[in-house]
């Protein structure tokens, strides 16, 4: 087969080298805009899984980056000047140009073309090939010039980052937290070289303006972001490289992920926010489902839609966290009032892929002094603390209401808390309507969109019904479940009164066994 892959990133490189493992008969282009020792950022993280899956499918890529790699154990999380640890993390960390040169090397020793310093504008350019794929990241040019095919979305986040680097060697995976006049800046900083740490900042663009960000160069950018995290850096200095530019952070999904013989891959069909660190592990591990397709169905039209097949399932789920991640760092502020302890175990489970019983097993140390915090200050509503995080997300309730004739009725709503009671947000005169106001006494089952196993049962008496500000609490509601600023007007029936339904809850089973 011809194989021509655009970009030589971690995706392509990757890709390149297990199909020619595969088949040393491939002939396989890589073209490259940059240099083989220019690359963008700092260091990456892996997990031990990533490091495990690579270990399976190449052993002696997996060697060389383990034996460059720097490991820790700890994720840590400054908040109000105090630095608390969760252990029971083991990360990698490694320099992305390392990393990029061990695939070089691996590519080159098995006959891979790498064609450096090669700036594809069109793709016209290109010759024939029998297989084409884009690797070439998050303003991937092959999803652009097939975009009416992959219907791609690129949703632009709002918070501005910039990544860094510096020579103040960090133990774990360090997460700060600092309110700085301008306001408030989060960093994710971490050791990929003996002697060197990532250093990536993040704050909501309101900060940015009030710090004037958007004016400074790239030195006073790295002399004033030091200055906000002189504790942090114990007053060492932020490095940039060619990547000192504040962004926004695309989330890139793609509707389709192939078009006849082209496929994209990594970055290019979708990213992960850099908070969980997934971003290179997704890439390298779309090369290897793609490349384990060809090695089972041999031909480009079977292996494209069983790619598609095998693994939008995997990376759909690694987004869903990702845009968790990301979006509770957009909403922090909601979260900085907590002390430190109560503040780093929200952070730990803020994507949603790890509870409270796993943490318990990664540091039960922590999980100790998190109980003591509660202990020390039990919840005030009857929802308990580690479920509140359902009334953050898109959860559908399912609220069961009694019919006149002592029938149950069953209907799917919108839901939301106000640390005593649960909200719903209906219309007057509708069956449940009607039955919470003839009788209020009501059950309600509310799971969790991402863990069907996950849920909270509530049985309550329907304290109290009112209209007033029923209309700004569905547009409330409708941010979080449909991500638009208002209730869409045309969805409401002419003269339409919202009402809000205040749930006491009587007795609540919240019910978690497996996480
Ligand atoms: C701030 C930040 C921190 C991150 N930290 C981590 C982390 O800790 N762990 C992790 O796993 N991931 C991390 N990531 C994500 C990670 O960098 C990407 O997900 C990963 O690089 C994707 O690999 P890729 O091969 O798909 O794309 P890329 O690495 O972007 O590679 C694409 C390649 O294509 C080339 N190219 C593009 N267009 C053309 C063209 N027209 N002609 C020729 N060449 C072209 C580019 O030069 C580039 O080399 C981070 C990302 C950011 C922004």
């Amino acid at each position: 087969m011809k194989i021509t892959v655009l970009g030589a990133g971690p995706a392509g490189l990757y890709f390149a080298l297990l199909m020619k493992k595969q088949s040393p008969a491939h002939a396989i282009t890589l073209l490259e805009r940059d240099g083989p020792n220019d690359t963008f950022g700092w260091g990456i993280v892996f997990s031990q899984r990533t490091v495990e899956v690579l270990k399976d499918s190449d052993p002696d890529t997996c060697a060389e980056i383990t034996r460059r790699a720097e490991t820790w154990d700890d994720v840590a999380v400054v908040h109000r000047g105090e630095r608390i640890t969760v252990g029971g993390n083991r990360f990698y960390g490694i320099a992305r140009i390392a990393l990029l040169n061990i695939l070089h090397r691996r590519c080159l020793d098995h006959g891979v073309e790498i064609r450096f310093l090669t700036n594809v504008a069109d793709l016209s350019e290109l010759g024939p090939s029998d297989l084409l794929v884009g690797a070439d990241g998050a303003n991937s040019l092959v999803r652009r010039t097939y975009a009416d095919f992959f219907l791609p979305l690129v949703d632009l986040r709002q918070n501005k980052y910039i990544w860094l680097g510096t020579e103040q060697p960090f133990d774990g995976l360090t997460m700060g937290f600092r309110q700085a006049d301008a306001g408030l800046f989060i960093t994710h900083s971490y050791r990929f070289s003996p002697t060197m740490s990532t250093f990536i900042v993040e704050c909501p663009p309101e900060t940015w303006l009030e710090a004037g960000l958007d004016r400074m160069s790239g030195e006073e950018t790295c002399a004033y972001l030091a200055g906000v995290f002189k504790a942090e850096l114990q007053g060492r200095s932020l490095r940039s490289n060619n990547f000192v530019k504040w962004l926004n952070f695309p989330l890139v999904k793609n509707k389709r992920w192939h078009h006849r013989n082209v496929v994209l891959l990594g970055d290019a069909l979708h990213t992960a926010h850099f908070s969980i660190g997934s971003g290179t592990k997704l890439a390298l591990e779309d090369a290897l489902a793609l490349a384990g397709c060809f090695a089972e169905h041999r031909t480009v039209e079977a292996a494209l839609p069983a790619f598609e097949r095998v693994r939008k399932p995997v990376v759909d789920e690694f987004q869903q966290a990702a845009t968790e991640s990301l979006t509770w760092l957009e909403n922090v502020g909601e979260h900085l009032g907590l002390d430190p302890v109560p503040f780093a175990y929200r952070l730990m489970t803020r994507s949603k892929r790890v509870g409270y019983n796993r943490l318990k097993q990664k540091d039960p140390a922590f999980i100790a002094r998190y109980d003591r915090w509660r202990q020390e200050h039990p919840s005030t509503g009857a929802i308990p603390e580690e479920f509140l995080d359902l009334f953050q997300k898109r959860t559908f309730a399912h609220l069961a209401t009694q019919m006149a004739d002592g029938t149950p009725h069953v209907t799917s709503v919108w839901v939301d808390y106000d640390g005593k009671h649960v909200l719903i947000n209906s219309a007057k005169g509708r069956l449940k309507d009607r039955n919470m106001e003839q009788r209020p006494h009501v059950a309600l089952e509310i799971t969790d969109p991402d863990d069907p196993n996950r849920y909270l049962a509530v049985r309550g008496a329907v304290a109290e019904i009112t209209e007033e500000g029923a209309d700004e609490h569905l547009d409330k509601l409708a941010r979080r479940y449909l991500g638009r600023d208002q209730y869409p007007p045309g969805w409401k029936l002419p003269g339409e009164v919202r009402r809000i339904y205040k749930i006491a809850p009587e007795r609540v089973t919240p019910w978690a066994p497996f996480r």
